[in-house]
């Protein structure tokens, strides 16, 4: 399988890094060895001095797909959750200036914390969703779906022109403002709705 991630889909969040506004999704990818599930802790890697969290809402592919259209996309999910794409934001600035790609600072091992799955059923507007994240029960970074430039199916009709989606494939839909580092023993809890699908620590 394999993640998906989009970069720069809240507007706030693009004045917060000082990025330019994209015109078409942007998105990378990440190894099936950035996850951390089951609220396993997160260990804090030694070669980034300010490492970020990114919640983001997490959209699981349920059918394979090529070529998707836009108003067909919302038949290859039926599960959403939250996520962090944890980014060494010191690497990924070194990489960024020097026209380099962001692998180092976002594909290592353990970059990618993935929240329990809900069915869609439960929810009643993927395109109005609230999310938040808290460190040690202060709320850090609080969005809404409404406020994606890409919403999740302009994402999967986007990406599927040039990769086929299979059933498994994560896609990590971006982050709202409030992005920040971490520190040893951090808690870190994440919700859809107020509903915590997502909590561990940073060891
Ligand atoms: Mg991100």
């Amino acid at each position: 399988m394999k993640i998906i991630c989009i970069g720069q889909n809240y507007a706030e969040h693009i004045k917060e890094l000082k990025s330019a506004f994209p015109e078409k999704p942007v998105y990378f990818l990440k190894p099936d060895t950035c996850l951390i599930k089951n609220n396993q802790p997160f260990y804090l890697p030694d070669f980034s001095n300010d490492l970020h969290h990114e919640v983001e809402i997490v959209i699981k592919i349920n059918r394979l797909g090529k070529s998707i259209e836009e108003k067909f996309a919302n038949r290859y999910y039926n599960e959403l959750t939250v996520g962090i794409d944890f980014t060494a934001r010191d690497l990924q600035r070194e990489a960024k200036s020097k026209g380099l790609p962001w692998e180092i600072a976002k594909a290592f091992d353990g970059s990618a914390p993935i929240g329990k799955f809900i069915s869609i059923d439960t929810i009643k507007n993927i395109n109005d969703l609230n999310f938040e994240l808290k460190i040690n029960d202060l709320i850090v970074q609080k969005g809404n779906t409404s406020d994606m430039i890409f919403n999740v199916d302009k994402i999967i009709s986007y990406v599927s022109q040039f990769m086929t989606l299979k059933i498994g494939d994560l896609i990590y839909t971006g982050t709202p403002s409030g992005v920040g580092p971490v520190k040893i023993s951090d808690k870190l809890t994440a919700s859809i709705e107020g509903k915590t699908l997502l909590e561990f620590y940073v060891k």
